[in-house]
This record gives C-alpha cells, sequence and structure tokens, in this order.
C-alpha cells in the first residue's frame, strides 16, 4: 500500500474507532487530537520517511482503548503497523500500577520505532496535561506523571533528537509550571 493511502487509512480508521471519545482534560478534546499530535511528531521527526510509523502513530491506542484485535490491525493494514501497535500496547487485564511498572521496564527492550512512538506518545500526554489537566488532578500527581514518562522514555533514547528535545521541552515546562 502507497504511504500516503496507509497513513491516511489509518487516521481514518482510528476516527472512526475513537468517535464520540474525549480526553479526561478539564477542555475535553476530542481524542483524535492525541492520535493527531502523535502522527505529527513521528512524521516530523522522521521527516515523513515512515509511513508505516505515522500510520501506527494513529492507531496506537486503538488495541488497548477501543474493540480492535491485532489481526484486525494486519488484515487492514499490514504485520508491520500491527506489531508497532502491539509494541505500544499495555496488558489491560494488569493492575494500573503494574503496567506502569512494565513501562519502565520494558520500553528499553522495544524495537527503535516503538520505542519512537512512546516518546511522541508522552510528549503529547505531557503537554496536554499541562494545558488541560483532569479536574482532579493535583500537584502531586502532575508530579509522579512526569517523574514516571521521564522514566520511560529514558528506555527510549538514543534513536531521536528532535522527539527527545519535544518530549524534553514539555518536561521542563511542566515544571515549571508547578
Ligand atoms: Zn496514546
Amino acid at each position: 500500500m502507497n504511504g500516503l493511502v496507509l497513513v491516511s487509512r489509518a487516521a481514518d480508521f482510528a476516527a472512526q474507532r475513537h468517535a464520540g471519545i474525549r480526553r479526561k482534560g478539564r477542555a475535553k478534546e476530542p481524542y483524535i487530537n492525541h492520535l493527531a499530535e502523535v502522527a505529527a511528531l513521528l512524521a516530523d521527526a522522521t521527516e515523513g520517511a515512515d509511513a508505516p510509523l505515522i500510520a501506527a502513530g494513529w492507531l496506537h491506542d486503538t488495541v488497548e482503548d477501543t474493540p480492535t484485535s491485532r489481526e484486525e490491525l494486519e488484515r487492514e493494514f499490514n504485520a508491520d503497523v500491527a506489531t508497532l501497535v502491539a509494541e505500544c500496547t499495555d496488558d489491560k487485564s494488569l493492575a494500573k500500577d503494574e503496567r506502569k511498572r512494565l513501562q519502565i521496564v520494558q520500553a528499553p527492550k522495544k524495537s527503535a520505532r516503538a520505542r519512537m512512538l512512546k516518546i511522541a506518545d508522552k510528549t503529547s500526554n505531557v503537554r496536554s496535561l499541562l494545558t488541560s489537566p483532569p479536574d482532579e488532578w493535583e500537584r502531586e500527581r502532575l508530579i509522579d506523571y512526569l517523574d514516571w514518562a521521564e522514566k520511560v522514555v529514558a528506555g527510549c533514547r538514543g534513536l531521536n533528537a528532535k522527539l527527545e528535545k519535544a518530549f524534553d521541552e514539555a518536561v521542563a515546562a511542566g515544571r515549571r509550571s508547578l
């Protein structure tokens, strides 16, 4: 499949699967904004050279958060895209604390492109917590989130300076706001 077709189809598929879902923050942004941001960060960082990675950016939360299977992604797109998404999908049968611990432990073992996707995901999450924190979030939880995101990203570094810079700037802005 041609790269532009792949990315456009991925955006369309993600928009349909996450239709009507909003982020937890006060601004209640449509969830698709998060996916568009992650895909754009990856497109920018790779100068558009890796269409399957950008497609996976659009699709990275479909298996975790919507009724979508890895097999379906493989059928609709290809094995490369499906594997990238699977690498960035938490096991939801585990408790939240355990999932968060595993993200730190497993990040360095992921493929290079999955690690780039994880940095882009965390960058978008940190940015949205700053512009639109969930109502019940207090300072402590923001500090905890920034500390945790930095630990996950520590295991993803050394691949793409542009992505790392975007993440570091988001975290620095977060710490300044505390
Ligand atoms: Zn995400």
